[in-house]
């Protein structure tokens, strides 16, 4: 059984003075169960900050994105060893804003996961098709394909998480139907199964855009949604612990 993971991402989003968000998250988690994992992914200036401040609790603190080399003369970037020099435990690659703003490939995103697992991050692997390409009929053939491209070959040995996010979701206040995420999801786990037997049914797949306290309940119960990636819900922390509780009722 894939743990469930719930994980916020502030995007670019959060000063010092919304750190009290942390302690607030971290204090709200405090009876988490051993089978759901629940972290916030910061903007990298709070990092090191935020996981000050979770440390000792049930929170872990991720990045939002990291460069694929080790070091170098890569000017702005930031590379995971330097997020996990900071604290964080896991980190985002290939969400679709950093694929729409910066260009990264699904060779960039297993490059940058790689480097994650290197630096001994967990990476949180985003896949999701445009609005045109489910219009067109695209859905399916477009996410499998960015999972086959994005999650590099390690998975087969060390733990990865993957994000379904569906780009016309994102900040949208839309969502899919359940039956849709079903069934993007159900093409998710066959494939991640199929290439990695001994652990792609323990490879925790989320769903992401648009989850809410008002529809995380019916979202966490589809079929293979092991938890969800949450943008603008996840910066009130009354917002995030009511997305964690809809997942703590569910597992208990
Ligand atoms: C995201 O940024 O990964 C996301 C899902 O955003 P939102 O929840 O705001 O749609």
């Amino acid at each position: 059984m894939a743990k469930t993971v719930i994980a916020g991402n502030w995007k670019m989003h959060g000063l010092k003075a919304d750190l009290d968000v942390i302690g607030a998250v971290a204090a709200g988690v405090s009876d988490c169960p051993e089978s759901i994992e629940v972290l916030l992914c910061l903007p990298a200036t709070l990092v090191a900050a935020g996981a000050e401040l979770a440390s000792g609790s049930k929170l872990e603190i991720g990045g939002q994105s990291c460069h694929q080399a080790g070091k170098g003369a890569h000017t702005g970037d930031i590379s995971a060893e330097m997020l996990a020099d900071a604290g964080a435990t896991h980190v985002i690659v290939g969400h679709s804003e950093r694929r729409a703003d910066h260009g990264e490939s699904d060779i960039q995103a297993a490059a940058q996961a790689g480097a994650a697992i290197a630096a001994g991050l967990t990476p949180i692997i985003c896949v999701g098709e445009t609005l045109e390409e489910r219009d067109s009929g695209q859905a399916l053939d477009v996410v499998t394909k960015q999972v086959a491209g994005s999650v590099p070959d390690a998975a087969a040995t060390t733990p990865v998480i993957v994000a379904y996010e569906p780009v016309w979701a994102i900040g949208t206040g839309r969502t899919p139907t359940p039956e849709q995420i079903a069934e993007v999801h159900a093409a998710i786990r066959v494939a991640l199964a199929e290439r990695f037997p001994a652990t792609g049914s323990l490879i925790p797949l989320l769903y992401g855009g648009s989850m809410k306290p008002g529809n995380a309940a019916e979202i966490l119960a589809v079929d293979d949604v092991n938890g969800g990636l949450i943008g603008g819900a996840s910066l009130k922390a009354e917002d995030f612990l009511a997305i964690y509780a809809a997942a703590a009722n569910q597992t208990s």
